[in-house]
């Protein structure tokens, strides 16, 4: 079984920087397996010690799964140093191996998925689980009559393949712009903005409203994020399910 430092296990388990680790330790305040220690360095076994802080046990991190609302403004993917990233806002989470799913443009706000889960990651996008994921959109341009239809066909945009089926709804136009509602299967890169081309119009605003059929929280403000609930994990697992119980992909 592998062995890790004490005060990386404390820090890593979210109990607080590794210099404020230290501090504790110098207190007094941590216990290992009943025996009180002082030293940063000792290694302990996260599977089978029993660290507590001030009496409480500290446990391994264990998966985590954010729901954050992207602004406008920042791009997702690793940083380049010189433009802000998403992955800039988790500075504070205490999970440090945190990843997105998936990717918005750095101009389209609204809900992207933040988690440690490796596998639950690959398997949400995974083209054959065919995830829904619906944007509202602002529009400039009058949109072809039967757009919603060559949405619902599947449309060319240029790939090897059309677009797999996707459901378009008009919720309010005039002759120079529209706002609609678009859900697709799949996640090409800038798949609205070239599908809304292709019928006529340009997209001048985009933000992603739901993922994978959870909803964004309305009550999280932009650049903030939050814990998906037990419920909302639960959805997601059950829609990668597939997928994960075969092994495949
Ligand atoms: N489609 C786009 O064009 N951009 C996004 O950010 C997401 C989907």
């Amino acid at each position: 079984m592998s062995q890790i430092r004490l005060d990386k296990y404390l820090s890593e388990a979210g109990t607080g920087t590794r210099s404020q680790v230290k501090e504790y330790l110098k207190k007094g305040r941590v216990t290992v397996n009943g025996v009180l220690i002082k030293k940063p360095d000792i290694k302990i076994c996260p599977e089978t010690d029993q660290v507590f802080l001030d009496k409480i046990r500290v446990l391994p991190l264990s998966l985590a799964y954010y729901m954050f609302h992207k602004p406008a403004g920042c791009i997702t993917a690793a940083s380049n140093g010189k433009e802000p990233t998403v992955m800039d806002y988790f500075k504070n989470a205490p999970e440090k191996d945190l990843s997105p799913v998936g990717r918005l443009d750095k101009d389209t706000e609204g809900f992207l998925l933040v988690t440690n889960d490796g596998a639950l990651n690959h398997f949400l996008l995974s083209p054959r689980r065919h995830v829904e994921k619906t944007y509202f959109a602002e529009v400039d341009g009058k949109l072809l009559k039967d757009a919603p239809q060559r949405f619902a066909l599947g449309l060319d945009i240029g790939d090897d393949k059309p677009t797999l089926p996707a459901r378009l709804e008009i919720l309010s136009e005039d002759a120079m712009k529209c706002r609609i509602l678009l859900t697709l299967k799949e996640g090409r890169f800038h798949q609205v903005k070239r599908m809304v081309e292709a019928v006529g119009g340009q997209v001048v605003y985009l933000k992603r409203i739901s993922f994978g059929s959870i909803p964004l929280d309305e009550n999280l403000p932009k650049g903030e994020y939050r814990r998906l609930t037990e419920e909302e994990i639960s959805i997601l697992r059950a829609q990668a399910g597939k997928d994960q119980e075969h092994g495949n992909e």
